[in-house]
């Protein structure tokens, strides 16, 4: 069976403990690889590694920085259908999913943060003074260790969001993703080794948040935690870092509001609000699960979205018809489905879905769920409240702007927030109003990498995406020099 290895120093190596973790297959139940069960001793290690190239990397010349991130675009996009499978192995999303958007992303990181590696400039200021002046300018520079955590739901696409900016920035860095979808980053590492990254400008401990992450989190030469991750992991992550003054970043959950008024572009509004709730099992940080229909097209668009909604294909995740893949996880799988039982306690009704599904062949023990669409909550119950991160939405009808702007900005989170409307003044209207870091307007998901990302609220603190992660991942010095 394959062993995912840690990437420390240039080198493929196995933890301290000499232990190993299952790495399972969600469409099949099965355990497919091994993942290090790695400890503060293997963190340590590439914490040295990194602070041992640091200095040397910082200075390489952002020319030569450019040339090996696009080395690891070229080695991404040579390795798309190898990266894709194995990332839908990983994690149940399908492979068409994984193809079209994961791993392409993940390449466009890499050449995004390469070219802007390349247009960075410092700021000058002139400063008149009584009889002469002065100049001002300010050096942005590298941080030095940083450390990245990542998630399981997008599991490529998202450390690569982290790895790429920091890597161009000049800093070194210490990563790990989520334990239970490890495979593309440990395929990356091997990546970073054919592109000729020098040795211990990023290392990649595998294992568990308890284990690695808070290792990463509480060593005292990690300068910054760029986090993505559920909002209860990211307090625990402030609490540790805030006292020794880290930078952070954290990007956390969601439970994003999709408002639309009845003068929308409707077959526009009913597909994107089909992908919004369901695109990878509903498990995106993004999913527009509470879905708010003007009144006089509530009954409209619950004829038809229940319709489209049903339609989805649940199945194996390899074959190319497959809407619908496995949930990554046992437990996650367990919460969803604990999920709509709460939902039908809370009164909820089901209008599509709210099973599990029981496949054939292959896939006869993965763990599936119906795309499932409730109505009948109150904006206020839990189903709600709380984010779920599946294949499960609610439909809820509105009449005034006003109402379903106190439902949209009930919740604890601000993630995103996507909006329905041909009427201009009501888009801008909303939008400023609307408690949310980011705010799609006739569209979902529509991403321009130079753009901040991040939430309000609960949501997070920070900004990632164009510049924003690079200035994140620098610290301003000022010199003053009297002329
Ligand atoms: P978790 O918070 O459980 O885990 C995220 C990462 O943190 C994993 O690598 C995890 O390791 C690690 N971790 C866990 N505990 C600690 C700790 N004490 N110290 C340091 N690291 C730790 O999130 P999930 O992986 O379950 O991801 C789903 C969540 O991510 C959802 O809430 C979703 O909304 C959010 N998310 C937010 C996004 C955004 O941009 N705002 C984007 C995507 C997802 P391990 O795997 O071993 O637990």
């Amino acid at each position: 069976m394959e062993k995912i290895l840690n990437y420390i120093g240039g080198e493929l190596i196995p933890p301290a403990s000499a232990q190993f973790m299952d790495n399972f297959d969600p469409s099949t139940g099965a355990v497919y690889s091994q993942i290090p069960d790695s400890d503060e001793r293997d963190v340590k290690r590439a914490v040295d590694a990194a602070k041992e190239a640091f200095p040397k990397w910082s200075q390489t010349p952002a020319e030569d920085r450019f040339k090996i991130l696009m080395r690891l675009v070229d080695l991404i996009e040579r390795d798309l259908d190898a990266l894709a499978l194995a990332e839908s192995i990983d994690n149940g999303k399908t492979v068409a999913l994984a193809t079209k958007l994961d791993i392409p992303r993940a390449a466009s990181n890499f050449r995004f943060y390469a070219t802007a590696a390349m247009h960075t400039a410092n700021e000058s200021h002139d400063t008149a003074l009584n009889g002469g002046t002065a100049l001002n300018y300010t050096l942005r520079q590298p941080l030095g260790v940083v450390g990245c955590i990542s998630p399981w739901n997008l599991p490529l696409y998202l450390f690569t969001w982290k790895i790429a900016p920091a890597i161009a920035a000049g800093c070194t860095i210490v990563a790990k993703p989520s334990e239970i979808t490890p495979m593309t980053a440990y395929l990356l590492s091997e990546l970073c080794i054919e592109a000729g990254l020098p040795p211990g400008v990023f290392n990649i401990v595998h294992g568990t948040g308890p284990k690695v992450g808070s290792a990463i989190v509480a060593h005292k030469d990690v300068k910054a935690i760029s986090f993505t991750g559920g909002t209860k992991t990211g307090e625990e992550i402030a609490r540790t870092a805030a006292p020794l003054f880290k930078k952070l970043s954290l990007e956390l959950g969601g439970k994003n509001p999709n408002i639309i008024f009845a003068d929308c572009n409707y077959d526009e509004m009913l597909a994107e609000t089909g992908r919004a709730a369901f695109a990878n099992q509903g498990e995106i940080c993004l999913c527009g699960s509470r879905i708010f229909v003007e009144r006089p097209m509530y009954e409209q668009f619950k004829r038809d979205f229940v319709e489209q909604v049903s339609a989805l294909k649940v199945g194996d995740p390899l074959e190319a018809d497959t809407d619908v893949g496995a949930i990554v996880s046992k437990q996650h799988f367990d919460k969803i489905i604990s999920y709509i039982g709460l939902a039908k306690e809370e009164g909820g009704t089901i209008l599509t879905g709210g099973k599990q599904v029981h496949l054939e062949g292959r896939c006869a023990d993965g763990w599936f769920i119906e795309p499932t669409v409730i109505e009948g909550l109150k904006h206020d119950c839990r189903t709600n409240q709380e984010e779920i991160f599946g294949p499960v939405a609610t439909i809820q009808p509105f009449d005034t702007e006003e109402e379903v702007l106190g439902y949209a900005n009930s919740v604890r989170y601000g993630l995103s927030s996507t909006i329905w409307t041909e009427n201009l003044s009501r888009a801008h209207r909303m939008a400023a109003k609307i408690e949310s870091g980011i705010v799609w307007v006739n569209c979902w998901l529509l991403r321009d990498l130079r753009t901040p990302f991040g939430g309000v609220k609960d949501s997070g603190v920070g900004r990632e995406g164009g510049f924003e992660a690079l200035r994140f991942f620098t610290e301003e010095k000022n010199v003053c020099v009297k002329l």
